[in-house]
């Protein structure tokens, strides 16, 4: 029974069991609808609804949304229990999420847990609220409230929606007893009007809405579902509650048809599926309370505070006392910022703090359950920190490298238990960053495999396995569609226009933006090394190489591909277009322009040959795995799924 009812002196409760995150399938619409006649048969007077299991009801079934919509329509559902005789309240605990808020909205009363979670993420998978949100929620909050929550998609606390009134209470007591304390208290009083008959809230700031709207369209990059949210709020404040449901419904209808939308799906069950198809040979992780992290710098402390934000106890290594320390205060200040973005409190980043332990003894080691290896990208300092891991560590330690590029597998090979050594590939900053990649070599126990697995999990990341190759999934395919921005740019094109092309097309920042950012002095010198290795017939474009010869190795140099000595956004440097010009008269190349169109295919053709070989290779397990990387670690507009989506549409 997905919806149960029971009734108690006057009062009904409506429970929804629909495992496991309850959401708002066919069985529990038509189970709600049932519920309210019989409430209302009853004659209860107040009427308590609430979810079993972990979570209030979380949303709709998003399979659901490929299939043609089956009554009872949920919008339907709502207005019944809008207009039953009885006022319900709706006791929230866990998540109440897009038509799971929509329910609570259109009940007369809400009350949650002091944990729960309140938000309309429709906008995430290409849509809006499509049952009331855009209507309801600027009826019972503030519309500028209302609009950073529809346009914004993020959930808020339950004390946020206490302060701007979504919630009537919240408790950190039972919340049965809560609800029942309410149910008592409003007994006699008149059941409120529904808030879709009411009119809409005032504005906090009525002479800037306009432009509140006109600044969410602006940040959409491209994505429609943020422009119809923010177009549906607006419009709603000037309808009545009737008419701005059916205009909200119709948006909604005509976007779930929308190819952002499918793709927004696509990428959206792509995460879930992502760490299922991994090779664990029947084995389970290890538990791990305790991490070893060698190296403090920029990966090595991010990592470090990822884990200490959830519980573990960290021992940082370095090279130095004086760099153990430096680290040390680097975690710290990562800690302090998650702290001012209200991830921690100033009891548990202090509790945090005291689990780290920065040093240069390699002995504090010897009883990690794991270690993750974040020195310099160099091949002979790792092999050194893996032999030194190899004498300190229990056997059963799982050893794990965070290199971008370098052989695992070669890493593996050089210690007494190779099947212990594995890579996690964190994203800078590792603290933030969602995507992980667990790097698999053959030799890798499935123990080990597990381990890294659940690590991600533990810290709230995307793991996605990937095979051993030069840069993995995910750089390797980055390397390519570099190299092919760096031909463009011998042939005609300008850094400017590449940059352009890609941010028109939904990226945040263009590739040659992006490596201002991240340096420009790394690459050169992994290219030195590489040079006797490539093949003569390989094409080179040296104009990278110039622009370190000339001390520009970035943001942090004041120049890179752009001058950041004036402007901090960076301009166009005459320098650099006469660098890029000398590079093509001296290979003999006669530049044409290139259209914003032309420079994107190439980019895309080239990601997607790649994505090919990287699969041919077995280097990923599916194109969906490729399409979560290039998303979550590389800034590939996420509405459009990714380069392997994009290619079977095509
Ligand atoms: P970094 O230079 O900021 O930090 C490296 C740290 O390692 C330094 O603090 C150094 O003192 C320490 N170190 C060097 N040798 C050591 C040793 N033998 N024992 C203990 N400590 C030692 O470099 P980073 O950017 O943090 O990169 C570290 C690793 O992570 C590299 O393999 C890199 O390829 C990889 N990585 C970097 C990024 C990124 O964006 N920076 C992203 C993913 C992976």
């Amino acid at each position: 029974m997905s919806v149960s009812t029971r009734i108690d002196n006057k009062i009904g409760w409506v429970t929804i069991d629909n495992p496991p995150i309850n959401n708002t399938s066919q069985i529990v619409r038509a189970g709600l609808l049932s519920a309210v006649s019989k409430m209302d048969l009853a004659g209860v007077q107040v009427v308590i609804l609430s979810c079993a299991g972990k979570t209030f009801v979380t949303g709709a079934d998003v399979k659901e949304f490929a299939k043609a919509p089956i009554a009872p329509h949920f919008p339907d559902v709502l207005t019944a229990i809008e207009e039953a005789h009885a006022p319900w309240i709706a006791a929230i605990h866990g998540f109440a999420l897009g038509g799971g808020l929509e329910l609570t909205l259109a009940c007369s009363y809400r009350i949650a847990d002091a944990e729960a979670k309140l938000g309309l993420p429709e906008v995430k998978l290409g849509l809006i609220p499509g049952a009331g949100g855009t209507v309801r929620l600027p009826r019972l909050i503030t519309p500028e409230k209302a609009l950073e929550m529809i346009a914004g998609g993020k959930p808020i606390s339950a004390t946020r929606a206490a302060d701007i009134g979504l919630v009537d209470g919240i408790t950190k007591e039972s919340l049965d007893r809560a609800s029942l304390s309410l149910a008592k208290r409003i007994l006699t009083e008149p059941k409120p009007i529904p808030l879709s008959k009411k009119s809409p809230r005032k504005l906090d700031n009525p002479s800037g809405w306009k432009e509140a709207i006109s600044n969410v369209k602006s940040r959409s990059r491209g994505q429609n579902s943020i422009v119809s949210a923010a177009d549906a709020l607006d419009r709603s404040l000037t309808l009545t509650g009737k008419k701005a449901l059916m205009a909200e419904r119709k948006s909604f209808l005509s976007l779930k048809d929308d190819p952002q939308s499918l793709a927004l799906r696509h990428i959206f069950f792509a995460e879930r599926g992502v760490g299922k198809s991994v090779r664990t040979d029947g084995q389970t992780a290890a538990n791990i309370t305790r991490i070893g992290v060698i190296g403090g710098g920029t990966m090595g402390s991010g990592i470090s505070a990822a884990c200490l934000m959830v519980g573990l106890h960290v021992k940082m290594i370095e090279r130095n006392t004086e760099a153990a320390a430096i680290a040390a205060i680097r975690v710290d200040k990562i800690l302090s910022g998650a702290k001012d973005r209200g991830k921690m409190t100033t009891k548990t980043k202090a509790e945090a703090m005291k689990q780290l332990e920065s040093t240069t003894r390699y002995s504090a080691l010897s009883d990690v359950d794991l270690v993750i290896e974040a020195v310099f990208e160099d091949m002979d300092v790792k092999r050194e920190v893996f032999d030194r891991l190899d004498q300190v560590t229990r056997p059963d330690t799982i050893l794990a490298s965070n290199t971008s590029y370098l052989d695992v597998a070669v890493l593996a090979k050089n210690t007494q238990y190779p099947d212990r050594v594995i890579g996690l590939h964190f994203f800078s900053p590792a603290h933030i960053m969602k995507l992980l990649e667990v790097i698999v070599p053959n030799d890798a126990s499935g123990r080990a495999v597990a381990t890294g697995i659940a690590l991600g999990k533990r810290l709230r990341k995307i793991s996605v396995p990937s095979g051993v190759c030069d840069g993995f999934i995910g750089n390797r395919i980055m390397s390519a569609y570099r190299r092919e921005a760096d031909y463009m740019i011998e042939d005609g094109a300008l850094p400017l226009e590449v940059d352009a092309a890609m941010r028109a097309f939904g990226f945040q920042i263009g590739i040659f933006q992006m490596q201002d950012l991240a340096g420009l002095d790394i690459a050169w010198a992994m290219r030195q090394r590489k040079t006797e290795s490539l093949p003569t017939s390989e094409r080179y474009v040296a104009i990278a190489d110039r622009l370190c010869e000339a001390g520009r190795f970035g943001r942090k140099s004041g120049k890179g591909w752009y001058d950041y000595t004036k402007d901090p956004r960076g301009e166009v440097d005459p320098e650099v277009t006469k660098i890029i010009e000398d590079e093509s008269a001296a290979k003999g190349i006669k530049r044409i322009s290139m259209s914003e169109d032309k420079i994107m295919s190439r980019i895309l053709n080239v990601m997607q040959v790649e994505g090919q070989m990287v699969l041919k290779e077995g280097i990923a397990a599916t194109s969906e795995a490729i399409d979560v990387v290039m998303v979550n670690g590389y800034g590939f507009p996420r509405w459009r799924g990714g380069p392997m989506f994009i290619a079977t549409k095509s």
